[in-house]
């Protein structure tokens, strides 16, 4: 016996106004999994995290998180059942520092990470504990965009193009904080444009198109399938 899927997407459509942008989605994550949503731009990633979060102006098919239907519930309600989402922009406020910005969200289930548990797991992130948001690096935000999710007790992470405008060094620093939060057992779809960096921390992918999935390729047989995602991605 299998247990079901963490999250379980099937026939997500979603519209903006009158802009149907979503044509039946279907999307499964296992607990403990990382899962990329890879596309072009436009092909509906952001709109599919979006949707999870009830952030688009209507949706409809089904998606199911912990076996609860999530379409139907506000946005509040699904970050309280233990979805936490990091949008592109990341949403660090410039005037707090480090911890406050830590401290923020609240909490809204049991088994978060405390904050000596986040600042001994990304020391870079203690460092700068005083430090005013708009001091940060890029780096420095996204990994505090990050960090801050785990404290509010959120299971299932969506992250928006975590590694966007990020040197590449700091990308495999992003990189090893998801391989790090894989391990501490929390999962997590990220939308991802920079697939060598999907190839180091995903088990599985999903490539999408005009508002569909049109693949989903194991991290294994990534190497063999270059060509066919380079395709898809316009690379
Ligand atoms: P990107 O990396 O560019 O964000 P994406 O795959 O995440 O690409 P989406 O942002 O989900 O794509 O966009 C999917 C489609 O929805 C695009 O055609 C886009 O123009 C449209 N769209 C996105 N946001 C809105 C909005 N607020 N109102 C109307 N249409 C939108």
């Amino acid at each position: 016996t299998t247990a079901p899927p963490l999250l379980k997407i099937d026939a997500l459509e979603a519209w903006y106004g009158e802009s149907h942008v979503l044509h039946g989605v279907g999307i499964e994550v296992r607990q403990g999994e990382v899962v990329t949503l890879l596309g072009r731009n436009g092909a509906g990633k952001t709109t599919t995290l979006r949707s999870i979060m009830g952030l688009v102006g209507r949706r409809t098919g089904s998606i199911a998180y912990e076996g609860r239907e999530m379409i139907g519930l506000r946005s509040d309600l699904i970050a309280r059942a233990g979805i936490g989402y990091c949008p592109e922009e990341r949403g660090i406020f410039a005037s707090l520092d480090v911890t406050e910005n830590l401290m923020l969200p609240p909490v809204v289930r049991a088994g978060g990470l405390d904050l000596p548990t986040i600042y001994a797991l990304f020391p870079n992130l203690k460092e700068r504990a005083r430090s005013p948001g708009t001091k940060l690096s890029g780096g420095e935000q996204q990994m505090l965009a990050i960090a801050r999710i785990l404290r509010t007790g959120a299971r299932l992470l969506l992250l928006d193009e975590p590694t966007e405008g990020l040197a590449p060094v700091i990308v495999q620093q992003i990189g090893a904080m998801i391989r790090e939060i894989k391990q501490r057992g929390f999962t997590v779809l990220l939308v991802e444009q920079n697939f060598r960096f999907a190839q180091t921390v995903a088990d599985r992918h999903y490539v999408m198109e005009h508002g569909r999935v049109v693949d989903m390729v194991p991290n294994s047989d990534m190497a063999s399938n270059v060509e066919r995602l380079h395709e898809y991605l316009g690379v």
